[in-house]
């Protein structure tokens, strides 16, 4: 039987946050049911419950960066069981045939992969996101969260860390290697602890210098201010790969320019309108701009393990639900350092709205 849940919902972009008692899914044969215990607070999140990528569908619950525990498991599930500590990310099911899926890439479906929120699901119903108390998924858009790493670090390795993990690991940010992470923010300072856990020399780009303690004990080498003077002439050809993060709007071609020739800029910030790009700022130099999007399942395991492994997950704030709102402002202002999450044993007790 379908059951319902308490969720943070929103009747549209600029309405407040509230209560709602949601659906979830009778679980089929493959699914897993979760308790969420934590949810991360994704820039994502915000772009699109603000319409900001366009129309969003509302009433909208969203939430990607999901870790709780295995509560039911459908008759045909073998990999998980009930009690089993579990993460979803940003998508929740794929063809499964196309050469993308079984290459691993279910981001990439050649079908259309169908996204953990504000996404139609194969029964042509919405997808609502983890900003709730369960959810029901595919085991197959399921990874295992390492007992090494607390729900609230880890929430934000389903989204944040593989979104810069699987560009490094593409690129190659290893020893000898000269990585910028342009913005430090969720998913910036995810990218500076792995690209520093893969050895490489790794530089933060940020407006300020304000967070630059922070950025050494995240494991960089420095942090540079790009407001101060002469900043892009004095470091012109300086990097191998620069990782950028940004969620506005960007000089991109200032920063081409801080490449090598042959560098590569992997873009997985997605500010919300068009950046113009010249040609001539990569045919100089041979440069490569590429974009990223997630990660595959597979990879998505392989990075929770790394990080166990390196002993790092997310460095967060936890937030409370009625505190959601408030909070979408700090993350825009740059003000929450790095990853706030949301504690979802705030629900017990909160009164439904609707
Ligand atoms: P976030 O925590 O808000 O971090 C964004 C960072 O961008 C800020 O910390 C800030 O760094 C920098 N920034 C913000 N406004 C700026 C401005 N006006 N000028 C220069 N720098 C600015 O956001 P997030 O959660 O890390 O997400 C970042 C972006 O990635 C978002 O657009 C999000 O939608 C996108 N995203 C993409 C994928 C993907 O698969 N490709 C996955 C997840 C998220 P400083 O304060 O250090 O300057
Ligand atoms: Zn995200």
């Amino acid at each position: 039987m379908p059951f319902t849940v308490k969720a943070l919902q929103k009747t549209g972009p600029d309405q407040p946050f509230r209560v709602a008692e949601i659906e979830r899914r009778d679980p089929r044969a493959d699914d897993v049911v979760i308790d969420i215990r934590a949810a991360g607070i994704c820039h994502s999140d915000i772009h699109t419950i603000r319409n900001e990528w366009g129309q969003a569908h509302f009433p909208l619950t969203v939430g990607h960066e999901i870790a709780g525990v295995v509560s039911a498991v459908g008759e045909a599930v073998t990999d998980w069981k009930v009690g089993d500590r579990v993460g979803v990310g940003c998508m929740v099911d794929s063809c499964g045939e196309c050469e993308q899926c079984r290459a691993g890439q279910e981001q990439d479906c050649l079908n259309g992969n169908v996204g953990t929120y504000n996404s139609q699901d194969v029964d042509g119903s919405i997808t609502q996101g983890g900003y709730a108390q369960k959810v029901v998924v595919s085991e197959r858009f399921v990874c295992r969260i390492p007992d090494a790493l607390d729900f609230d670090i880890a929430a934000p390795l389903l989204c944040a860390g593989i979104t810069t993990y699987a560009p490094l690991a593409r690129w190659g940010a290893g020893p000898g290697r000269k990585v910028a992470v342009l913005g430090l923010g969720g998913l910036g300072h995810m990218g500076v602890q792995i690209a520093a856990a893969q050895g490489a020399d790794v530089t933060v780009l940020s407006r300020s210098l304000k967070k630059e303690q922070l950025a050494i004990d995240l494991g960089a080498a420095r942090m540079l201010s790009t407001s101060e003077d002469g900043f892009f002439a004095d470091h012109r050809g300086e990097f191998d790969l620069i990782l950028n993060t940004i969620s506005a709007d960007v000089p991109l071609e200032k920063y081409l320019s801080l490449l090598k020739p042959h560098g590569v800029m992997a873009v997985v910030g997605l500010p919300p309108s068009a950046q113009p790009l010249h040609f001539r700022s990569i045919i100089g130099g041979a440069k490569v701009i590429a974009g990223s999007n997630i990660g595959g399942i597979a990879e998505t395991q392989e990075m929770l393990d790394f990080c166990a492994e390196h002993g790092f997950g997310a460095q967060i704030e936890t937030v409370g639900i009625d505190e959601v709102d408030a909070t979408y402002d700090r993350v825009v202002d740059g003000e929450v350092y790095f990853r706030a999450v949301i504690d979802t044993s705030t629900f017990e007790g909160a009164p439904v709205a609707v």
